[in-house]
């Protein structure tokens, strides 16, 4: 084995899964970044402003229609209703599936998004918790939080840095450079 291609393939941050190599075809440990076969850098892609708003307004239907599927299901009303509808059921939601083995919710799904640790890696439930409790300052700031996609390096929201995550383009779909 050449030890330099070796380092290189360990050096970079990974990413648990396997991934196929777009130029030959061969595939490659969770931990590389790049091609141990032929040395093609496979780039992490930050998932883009509009792209995680769609996703978010995916969330949000699926949301709003178990909300009034439950409220219609359990005849329920009050104040009760409104705490679960209102807060657990969306902090279950996003948190459960965020730190499962998808790593998204459906709407990050459609759009091939991914959340992941600083290291690629999948998020703990806790740090998924953190994550969705601080979306609510990022809302509190007239949104800013979230606006902040935009202009900040690795195109994290502000929940994205208080909670330690990055929202990437899932790696079957990462451009070749
Ligand atoms: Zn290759």
């Amino acid at each position: 084995m050449d030890k330099k291609l070796l380092q290189m393939n360990q050096a970079e941050p990974g990413y648990e899964m396997k991934w196929k190599c777009r130029k030959c075809g061969k595939e490659n440990s969770k931990a590389a970044s790049r091609c141990f076969f032929c040395g093609k850098i496979q780039r992490i892609v930050f998932a883009g402003f509009w792209n995680r708003v769609a996703a978010f307004i995916i969330d949000l239907i699926i949301l709003i229609l178990a909300a009034y599927i439950s409220i219609y299901a359990f005849n329920s009303k009050g104040t009760f209703n409104d705490l679960v509808l209102g807060i657990m059921l969306p902090w279950a939601y996003f948190s459960l599936m965020e730190s499962s083995d998808s790593r998204a919710t459906l709407g990050k799904m459609a759009l091939g998004i991914t959340v992941t640790d600083l290291n690629g890696k999948r998020i703990s439930k806790g740090k998924a918790t953190i994550r969705f409790f601080a979306k609510y300052l990022s809302a509190l700031i007239l949104f800013a939080g979230f606006i902040m996609v935009r202009f900040t390096k690795k195109k994290q929201a502000l929940h994205d840095i208080i909670a330690g995550t990055l929202v990437v383009v899932k790696r079957d779909r990462y451009i070749t450079i």
